[in-house]
């Protein structure tokens, strides 16, 4: 970079390929996808990934189902999940899939690059356990409930033995122990984190990172002592993604890595914050700044209560209101810092009150009493009472946005909502439709149709990361002249709307 712009390198999940996508898959891209839009705004250099696990026994047990190559099935997926993140409006800037010839070539050198820097890190043991194929994990005593996993109680466990190459994760513990405790913004929340120091209390086990007879994989490039080529373990070759997308082990790899944020859930917290550094700092690689860790979002309400096999479409959902009021709903009502519920209830009803009444009311109003009251031009008018108060919330947005105190995007919502409802009262009492009767109020009446005006205009950019669509659509009713992607946060307070020539238009959320 030479323009001194900040990289901003940040990452979701890659998502395993056996099914189609789905609402928690959804709910990371978006919450992703506001981040690296806000950091947009703020003028950084962003780079946002995302992609496709595409190995493994469960692809390759899925393709056969369906009587299809493993090649061939993923591609059929990774179709899907390609259509299903252009709906959602996910800006990603690339998307990754494990069977790229490319991201193949990175994880064969950074096998080899560990076995070269710390040989002693791997090494072969015959193990026997129980096996999970829904984890892709052997599982401990206490993760079997009733002869099952705990995650996958419909599955069957398989008593497996083997002779595998293992990783020397234990040696990693006091490292480990130390990133976690010592750098506050490398894992949050704090729940989170506490929950990963526990599991260091408990003491750490070396892992098995190849699998007998698993083809549909990337061959270990350590060949065993008994000469056979095992398969990869899935997650050592899914983890080291966020890696090879930069292009290593080529030289020009440093340009981006370390990533500043890796986002997943809270289920792959322990592969994200324990095995991957160990990975990296075994190869004598830089550690990625930052794990965020969300929760999971449950569907609630009246129409899944009554039958445990409702499922949620998607499509259906974005349907029902359009992709940005799905977007706001998710973001508002399942905080990104824990979890939350999806019901049909719920979204009718802020789809309602915040959506309509509230943003697309004072939008609508106001436009119209420009086109009224000003000849549909935005009169120039000095900086309001309504000016100063946005201020002090914006703050409490860019607070809950930036990450100084993690991503809590539901707080940045409702700094947002909170001007929205002044905006709304300041209407009330401003009454234009009284200025406007009396000729001695004209310069009252311009002043507050201008405030208004620089009011909305400011939602527009706050709210774009949640709903570029709509965002977008009341810039362009404000008749603003430059694009508002090309707008920064730190114009915000300057921002003058006088002089654009608005147009109501149809509204932004009709009601139902
Ligand atoms: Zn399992």
């Amino acid at each position: 970079m030479t323009d001194g712009s900040r990289s901003f390198y940040l990452t979701t999940a890659i998502d395993y390929a056996n099914g189609d996508p789905h609402l928690g898959h959804a709910f990371e891209k978006i919450g992703a996808d506001v981040i690296a839009r806000y950091h947009r705004l703020r003028g950084d250099d962003v780079h946002f990934l995302t992609g496709l696990d595409e190995h493994g026994q469960k692809v390759a047990q899925a393709a056969a189902d369906r009587d299809v190559s493993p090649q061939q099935f993923v591609d059929e997926i990774a179709g899907r999940f390609l259509a299903m993140w252009e709906r959602c409006g996910i800006s990603y800037d690339q998307f990754i899939r494990t069977t790229n010839a490319e991201h193949k070539r990175g994880v064969v050198a950074l096998i080899q690059r560990i076995h070269e820097r710390s040989p002693e890190d791997f090494y072969e043991r015959t193990y026997e356990g129980w096996y999970c194929v829904g984890c892709e994990l052997f599982k401990r005593e206490n993760e079997i409930v009733d002869g099952k996993c705990v995650i996958h109680p419909t599955r069957e466990l398989a008593w497996t033995q083997e002779r595998n190459y293992f990783f020397r994760l234990t040696r990693y513990a006091e490292f480990l122990r130390t990133l976690i405790t010592e750098h506050a913004q490398f894992l949050r929340p704090e729940s989170r984190r506490n929950e990963m120091l526990a599991l260091l209390d408990q003491g750490l086990e070396d892992i098995s990172i190849t699998r007998s007879r698993l083809t549909w994989a990337i061959p270990f490039p350590i060949a065993s002592s008994s000469g056979e080529t095992q398969g990869t373990w899935v997650w050592f070759d899914a983890l080291p993604n966020y890696l090879t997308a930069t292009g290593y082990p080529d030289a020009s790899f440093t340009d981006r890595w370390p990533a500043q944020l890796h986002i997943v859930g809270k289920d792959i917290n322990r592969l994200h914050s324990i095995v991957w550094p160990a990975m990296l700092e075994s190869a004598g690689l830089p550690i990625p700044r930052a794990v965020w860790v969300h929760g999971f979002v449950q569907l609630g309400g009246e129409r899944f209560s009554k039958s445990a096999g409702v499922k949620l479409e998607l499509s259906e959902a974005m349907d029902r209101y359009g992709v940005d009021a799905f977007r706001y709903f998710l973001m508002r009502e399942v905080p990104f810092d824990g979890d939350g519920n999806f019901s049909w209830e719920r979204f009718e009803e802020r789809y309602n009150a915040d959506l309509a009444n509230a943003w697309g009311n004072l939008a609508s109003r106001s436009l119209a009493m420009v086109e009224k009251y000003c000849d549909a031009r935005v009169p120039a008018g000095p900086r309001t009472s309504l000016d100063d108060s946005d201020a002090i919330d914006y703050d409490a947005y860019h607070a809950a946005m930036d990450g100084r105190n993690g991503y809590l995007l539901h707080e940045g919502l409702k700094a947002v909502w909170a001007t929205i409802a002044r905006g709304n009262e300041y209407v009330d009492r401003q009454a234009p439709w009284k200025l406007a009767k009396d000729p001695a109020q004209r310069e009252a009446l311009d002043a507050t149709m201008a405030a208004l005006c620089r009011h909305l205009a400011r939602h527009c950019i706050v709210l774009f990361p949640f709903m570029p669509g709509k965002a977008a659509e009341l810039w362009a009713a404000l008749g603003a002249p430059m694009p508002l992607a090309d707008q920064r946060f730190d114009q915000l307070a300057s921002l003058d709307c006088a002089g654009w020539k608005v147009s109501k238009g149809a509204g932004l959320f009709p009601k139902t």
